[in-house]
């Protein structure tokens, strides 16, 4: 059946609805345009209209209302997903939570809240309720929601400590809501969170999180400057496998990204400096300076709290995960990126070789993370961009040489993962969204069984530019 928008936007009337064209464009789009490869294809996405509930009654009322207009619901948390995750690709109805930003309870080691509040605004509350943070937030933590971390991230600012945000324990409960002719409530533990977690809203709408804490500290945010780039991508891995020394963020950037990218930093770096972003417990710069005296190879050259620089950089996390490339774009607009993982035990090998291959034309920008209690890097590498075909090429020269790519050229859930079906995922969304309107398009498992991944999928019902 055709969507009938007018009849579900006359039934949504009296919510809080979205009318002004500009302000639809604006909810229509993420941090797609990050990918020139998606910039192509998605720039012209537009939404229908745009709807705000206020908590979980109006979320199902929305459901309901699309499901029997046959209306496309694409669920928006703050739009800063650079797979294009939140772009409606067949219009319809954009479903925005920012209303649902509710910090529901709080206990020790846990939160429980609505999914579109600020991961800021989270942490801000259970620090001020009792000392607590979320064990790791996504670089985007001042502007992005817990709801489109959960359904579109995977990990960031704390992985290197507490591993990917679908590891078991990171994530305690979802509850989520189906689109059905009478929409269900469910809600998700141990094994069924892989359902809906980094589905990207395609199965169910999460209406409530509970999350694991830790305790908040003063993180001593630092600089630290080698001549060497595997000096540096060696001092930060013997850094996190330190078990007595707690960190929270060490990124690795090869030169010139520092003094090429960062405007604040570049008046203290050379163009040949390799510069390590760090987040170390106050508590354990002793034990981190004691580390840093045994490496002459490594000069120390900010801390947030003694400095002498003339302006504050800001925090260092907005230097690493997808921060990097948001900085180097904003110098050149010719930049793009790759989401690498460089696993263990060859992840040191396997870097310097991909340095050897295609440095400058790919700079490595490095994120340590553990996996399965190891330490291992997530390359976010700058990629100078000129055709989709070299971009190609530069993929099948990491994944040949070992180093799995998380491709960000792409906006299917499979493309932009393992390239492999997630059963789970599939299943319930066959249970929960019969009539697969839930952020269409992005489930090629859903669209197209028998897929084989050999070229870019282009989902059939994506809207026409103009
Ligand atoms: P959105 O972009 O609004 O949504 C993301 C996806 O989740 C969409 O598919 C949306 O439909 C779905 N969704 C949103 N809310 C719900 C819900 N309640 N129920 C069901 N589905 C929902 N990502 C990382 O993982 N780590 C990083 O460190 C990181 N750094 C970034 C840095 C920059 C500068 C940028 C631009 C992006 C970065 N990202 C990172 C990607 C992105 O910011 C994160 O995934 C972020 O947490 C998304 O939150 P959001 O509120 O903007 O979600």
């Amino acid at each position: 059946m055709p969507a009938d928008i007018a009849g579900a936007k006359a039934a949504l009337s009296h919510l809080d609805i979205e009318e002004k064209e500009v302000a639809i464009k604006a909810a229509s789009r993420d941090f797609f345009w990050y990918s020139p490869v998606l910039k192509d294809r998605l720039d012209h996405v537009v939404a229908d209209f745009v709807v705000r509930p206020r908590n979980e009654a109006e979320v199902i009322e929305i459901l309901k209302v699309c499901y029997a207009h046959d209306v496309p619901v694409t669920t928006r948390g703050a739009g800063t997903g650079n797979y294009g995750q939140a772009m409606p690709l067949e219009g319809g109805c954009v479903m925005h939570l920012r209303h649902m930003d509710k910090v529901k309870e709080i206990h020790p080691g846990r939160v429980i809240c609505e999914p579109g509040v600020l991961l800021k605004d989270l942490d801000a509350a259970t620090k001020e309720h009792s000392g607590q943070e979320l064990r790791m937030f996504s670089s985007t933590w001042a502007t992005a929601t817990i709801g489109g971390f959960i359904a579109g991230g995977s990990g960031g600012v704390g992985s290197c400590t507490w591993g990917s945000l679908r590891d078991l324990g990171n994530i305690i409960r979802l509850r989520v809501v189906t689109m059905e002719e009478e929409p269900r409530i469910v809600e998700f533990t141990g094994e069924e969170l892989a359902r809906v977690s980094h589905a990207y809203g395609t199965n169910g709408i999460i209406t409530e999180v509970e999350m694991p804490l830790a305790p908040a500290y003063d993180w001593v945010e630092m600089f630290v400057a080698t001549d060497d780039f595997m000096d540096a991508a060696r001092f930060a891995e013997a850094l996190a496998n330190q078990d007595g020394i707690l960190i929270k963020l060490a990124t690795v950037f090869e030169a010139p990204i520092a003094k090429d990218y960062f405007q604040r930093v570049a008046p203290y770096v050379e163009a040949d400096t390799n510069l390590i972003g760090l987040m170390v417990a106050p508590q354990s710069m002793d034990g981190f300076l004691t580390f840093l005296g045994r490496r002459p190879e490594a000069r120390l050259i900010y801390r947030n709290d003694d400095f002498d620089w003339a302006r504050t950089p800001g925090p260092v996390f907005e230097y690493g995960w997808n921060h990097t490339t948001l900085r180097a774009l904003k110098v050149d607009p010719s930049i793009t990126y790759l989401q690498v993982r460089y696993g263990y035990p060859n992840h040191l090998d396997l870097i310097e070789k991909m340095r050897n291959e295609l440095s400058p034309e790919v700079l490595q920008h490095l994120e340590v993370l553990r996996e399965g209690g190891k330490v291992i890097f997530a390359g976010l590498s700058l990629v100078k961009f000129t055709t989709e075909e070299r971009l190609d090429e530069i993929i099948r020269l990491h994944e040949e040489a070992g180093a799995m790519i998380f491709n960000p050229h792409r906006y299917t859930l499979e493309e932009g993962g393992r390239q492999t079906v997630d059963d789970r995922q599939l299943r319930f969304k066959k249970e929960a969204d019969p009539k697969g309107l839930l952020n269409p398009g992005k489930m090629i498992a859903w669209d197209d069984p028998d897929w084989d991944y050999s070229r870019m999928y282009a989902y059939p019902k994506l809207q026409a530019a103009e």
